[in-house]
């Protein structure tokens, strides 16, 4: 028995029949493809060269998760920078939001991943192996035979090399070299979570594919809250190009000759002149295709164009000063205000001095000894070695069993010491004393303490 049909419109990548409906985009290549082919390129280029690239010895980003240390630009932040962490999150959201509210979705079709790697490196493949839209159509119902086969082989390599780049952002360009070298039988680990990635990588772009940015990604759906009328998005010029007619241009109706050329270059499957719809990622593949209709009909070109909804609806200017775009930008600046003054506050160790545990000190009869416990954090990405002393006292003598305290990057470890003293040194059961300890990165922090002894009144 077959399955019933939908009513009404389904997800542009579904039949009616909840079958899966291949999308195959026809290549225009207009001007913002050419564009848009430059930026891939240059994002393709720098994704893959950010890992070789190293600052002060150090890698320029590394998200080492089991570690939990980010290194960004050389500097290296751990779980104790949450604040930091949290206000640069907090910027980056922001800014898409601002970027959203005046340009739309630009970042989905010149510079998400998904898009840049479907459409300037997978589908260039694909039409290597399988030729064009109608070919790969015609491959689509007579079946693939080695063409396809060849294709996805070749895409399962491509698969191997971005997984392994992106895996390089997270254990580092030697480590992964490194793997690289190893059979698999020596370390397993390594080798399955490669080999998931790019079966992940894999799947993605040889089936997955548009479904990415029509089903999955959440930023699609937040969208239409983030948009407004006067955000930049591509749009069809309604009052130009109805009421539409197929065949030759006719002075009686408008510019679109419902030729479907929009339709077919479309990646994610939707027709531009039904309105803005979420699974529009903004490429404006539809609009090269219009313009190349329009340019053979001697038409004006930008029938489908980047604008404004209002202006597209109403051919009326658009509103750039609206309430959106100056608070965003003036969130942003507050943040990144905020971040660049934690920032800069930001020290590369915790010192944090404590009372023993147990007698608060021991007397002898001619020297008090008092224990403290000196907690230190290591919040830079190296090992470091933390001397500790007292500074201006010295009747006041240290013990200090571990002296320099080894602590390994971004750990952190407490050693007791003692600090013994004349019982003359006590004034009313006090003696305050000035703990300093020195390390890593020319640090230096003063710690005050107060050593208690015994009172006039317990002499013996
Ligand atoms: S490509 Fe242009 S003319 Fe052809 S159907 Fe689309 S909007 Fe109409
Ligand atoms: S409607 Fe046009 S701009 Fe939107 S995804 Fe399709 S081709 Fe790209």
């Amino acid at each position: 028995m077959s399955a019933p049909l939908a009513h009404g419109r389904v997800l542009p990548t579904l039949n009616s029949d909840g079958t899966r409906r291949r999308i195959r985009p026809r290549l225009y290549q207009g001007p913002h493809h050419s564009r848009r082919r430059v930026t891939a390129w240059l994002l393709i280029a720098l994704f893959a060269g950010i890992p070789w690239i190293e600052v002060g010895g150090k890698p320029l980003v590394l998200l080492d998760v089991p570690r939990r240390e980010f290194t960004l630009v050389g500097r290296t932040f751990l779980p104790t920078d949450g604040v930091l962490l949290m206000l640069l999150m907090l910027s980056i959201f922001v800014a898409v939001i601002w970027a959203t509210a005046l340009v739309g979705r630009a970042w989905c079709g010149w510079a998400c991943p998904q898009t840049v790697y479907m459409e300037f490196l997978f589908r260039p493949i694909e039409r290597l192996f399988e030729g064009r839209r109608e070919d790969q159509l015609r491959l689509d119902r007579e079946g693939g035979g080695v063409r396809r086969l060849a294709k996805n082989v070749a895409f399962f390599l491509v698969s191997a090399l971005l997984a392994n780049i992106f895996l390089s952002y997270f254990v580092g360009i030697k480590t992964l070299l490194a793997w690289t070298r190893l059979s698999p039988l020596q370390n397993w680990t390594p080798f399955l979570v490669v080999a998931a990635t790019t079966g992940l990588v894999f799947f993605d772009f040889a089936f997955f594919r548009e479904q990415m940015c029509t089903v999955i990604c959440p930023y699609a759906r937040i969208q239409s809250v983030l948009l407004d009328k006067s955000s930049l998005i591509v749009g069809y010029d309604k009052l130009r190009g109805e009421p539409r007619a197929k065949g030759k241009p006719r002075s009686d109706r408008g510019d679109c000759i419902d030729c479907n050329a929009c339709v077919a270059a479309c990646p994610t499957g939707i027709d531009i002149r039904d309105g803005l719809q979420l699974e529009c990622i903004a490429c404006a593949q539809c609009a090269d295709a219009c313009d190349g209709i329009m340019a053979k009909i001697k038409k004006p070109l930008g029938l489908i164009r980047y604008g404004a909804q209002t202006t597209l609806e109403t051919q009326k200017p658009t509103r750039m000063l609206r309430p959106r775009v100056v608070i965003y930008p003036v969130m942003l600046a507050v943040l990144l205000g905020a971040l660049f003054a934690f920032g800069s506050q930001r020290v590369p160790a915790d010192v944090t001095v404590l009372r023993g545990i147990g007698a608060p000190f021991t007397f002898d009869g001619r020297a008090v000894t008092g224990e403290l416990r000196i907690k230190v954090q290591n919040r830079t990405g190296e090992n470091a070695r933390y001397r500790i002393e007292l500074v201006g006292t010295p009747a006041v003598r240290l013990i200090a069993p571990e002296n320099p305290l080894e602590v390994a990057a971004g750990a952190q470890r407490t050693t007791a010491v003692f600090a013994v003293a004349p019982r003359s040194e006590f004034k009313a059961g006090r003696r305050e004393i000035v703990v300093r300890v020195s390390g890593a990165q020319g640090f230096e922090t003063s710690v005050p303490y107060r050593l208690l002894g015994p009172s006039e009144e317990t002499n013996p």
